[in-house]
């Protein structure tokens, strides 16, 4: 075959490299040998993977790609392309089980492949493994997982942020070339941010959720985690779409977008108040400054203003997210769901038990305090209102696109933190949310892109968000930007240090 040394499967975006697989220049084959290499040196020391392929099955089926190109068969847009997805997106495979990083479903195996997975795998995606994750994808960290934490390639006593940290390792670390994640109020772009990929949170309804374990039902959505944007959306364009499984699926065609965005003419809102935040770092403020100056120099428009509503967007969020996560977590009761536990003879001792011993302490918080806010005499004066204040934020954020094509800003107001750094304050844990919720309350689409990293070498996250169901505008913008920037392309260090031969 085609002798490279320094070729690596990661260095080339998603589309080319399936375009070599198909032309039979590249075999899918020693692309998986690649993937598997890095695995082999460091899924154990990061702790991506919840359930794994063995390394023959997943080079035995990439080798089934290249007989079927080799024999002159039609293969999909994704033709062998090693993905990983999220522990709590559910797939049928003897090999794979989802656990949601949780201890109540132990090595649950789903019945069905999820909608998303449906759609990977009709394109000859060959889907390795699932990733580790916060229990039921609360958290920022991956340190909720009940199966420790997983460790960021960039720092290894650092957190890789979460929920959807493993997935993001997973691309960082050359372990996948493109991971599925879930987001709800960050879980995709705040990993991506702090491991250095891009990740994208599609406009809610675009990727159908069926086959995902529901967290906040009115929050949650599936998306993509990549080297590059364009590697996003090209994934995003195969994912994506009405799915008559799913009641919030959206029926509507998105806008379609250049194929090369023009950043000139662009008009980018820059609130002040993600600088201003108590907890921003002054080399993430710089680095988004970096990008606001760089649009300028292209033409953009940037106009700094205060958008005095961010100052709600955490207690709203965290009010409906435990709101729907108590009502959602309903279904792990030991009999529907669950590893059933018993101390006692009695239906209570069956809930209870199985409850107290399956659930971690962050899940268990959430569903008690989204009891509270969900109870009669609190109703009205918690949820009810967070509900309006949702509609609210929705109204403004919708005027502020009839002026501004995106807003942009931190994905997260510091890079990573260190692993046990906020383990004991939940109350700091939910504050880095603080400039990744906003999308998700308001269902507008949005992307992590790397941007300048802070001097010790971490890589820092910046965010764009756009208009609801102009997720290609978004992507094409993102793309077009990291044409000039080039952050995409920093690697750490440690992890690739082997060539391949291929
Ligand atoms: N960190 C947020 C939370 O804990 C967001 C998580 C997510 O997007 N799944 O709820």
């Amino acid at each position: 075959m085609l002798l490279d040394k320094t070729f690596m499967p990661f260095d080339l975006p998603l589309m080319n490299l399936v375009e070599r697989i198909k032309s039979g220049g590249f075999r899918a084959e020693a692309v998986m040998d690649a993937v598997y290499d890095q695995i082999d040196q460091y899924n154990s020391s990061l702790n991506v993977y919840r359930s794994l392929l063995p390394r023959e099955i997943a080079v035995s089926r990439a080798r089934q790609i290249d007989e079927k190109i080799a024999s002159g068969k039609i293969v999909g847009k994704l033709a062998g392309i090693p993905v990983s997805i999220k522990d709590n997106i559910c797939i049928n495979d003897p090999e794979l089980s989802n656990s949601c990083g949780s201890q109540i479903l132990g090595e649950y195996h789903s019945p069905f492949h999820a909608t998303v997975v449906e759609k990977l795998l009709q394109e000859h995606a060959l889907i390795i493994g699932t990733t580790n994750m916060d229990e039921f994808a609360m958290g920022s960290s991956t340190e909720n997982s009940s199966f420790g934490a997983t460790s960021n390639p960039w720092d290894s006593g650092r957190v890789p942020g979460g929920s959807s940290g493993g997935g993001a390792v997973s691309v960082a670390s050359g372990m996948a070339l493109l991971a599925l994640g879930s987001d709800t109020g960050g879980s995709i772009r705040q990993p991506a941010s702090m491991c250095g990929v891009t990740g994208l949170k599609p406009t809610y309804g675009t990727v159908s959720r069926y086959g995902l374990v529901a967290y906040g039902s009115s929050l949650d959505q599936i998306g993509c985690l990549t080297q590059r944007a364009s590697d996003c959306r090209y994934a995003f364009s195969i994912i994506h779409g009405h799915d008559s499984n799913e009641s919030t699926s959206a029926k509507i065609e998105l806008s379609l977008a250049p194929e090369v965005a023009e950043l000139k003419g662009l008009r980018i809102c820059l609130p002040d108040e993600y600088a201003a935040a108590e907890s921003a770092d002054p080399e993430v403020v710089a680095s988004v400054n970096e990008l606001a100056e760089l649009l300028q120099n292209q033409g953009a428009v940037v106009e700094r203003s205060s958008l005095k509503f961010l100052k709600y967007v955490i207690p709203t969020y965290y009010v409906l997210a435990f709101a729907e996560a108590s009502s959602n977590l309903g279904r792990f009761d030991g009999i529907r769901y669950g590893v059933r536990k018993q101390e006692q003879p009695s239906l209570e001792s069956l809930y209870a038990t199985t409850r107290k011993k399956g659930f971690g302490e962050e899940v268990k918080r959430r569903i008690m305090l989204g009891t509270f806010v969900l109870s009669s005499g609190y109703y009205d004066q918690y949820y009810g209102r967070a509900v309006q204040v949702r509609a609210w934020m929705e109204q403004q954020v919708g005027q502020l696109f009839n002026e501004f094509d995106f807003i942009l800003g931190p994905v997260s107001p510091f890079p990573a933190f260190k692993l046990g750094e906020k383990t004991d304050d939940p109350l700091a844990m939910y504050l880095a949310d603080i400039c990744s919720v906003l999308a998700n309350l308001t269902r507008t689409p949005a992307i992590s892109i790397p941007g300048r990293p802070t001097k010790s070498g971490l890589p820092v996250g910046l965010q764009l968000m756009g208009r609801r169901y102009e997720d290609h505008h978004l992507l094409a913008t993102a793309a077009a930007v990291q044409e000039l920037t080039e952050y995409h392309q920093l690697r750490p260090e440690s992890i690739f240090t082997k060539k391949l031969e291929i």
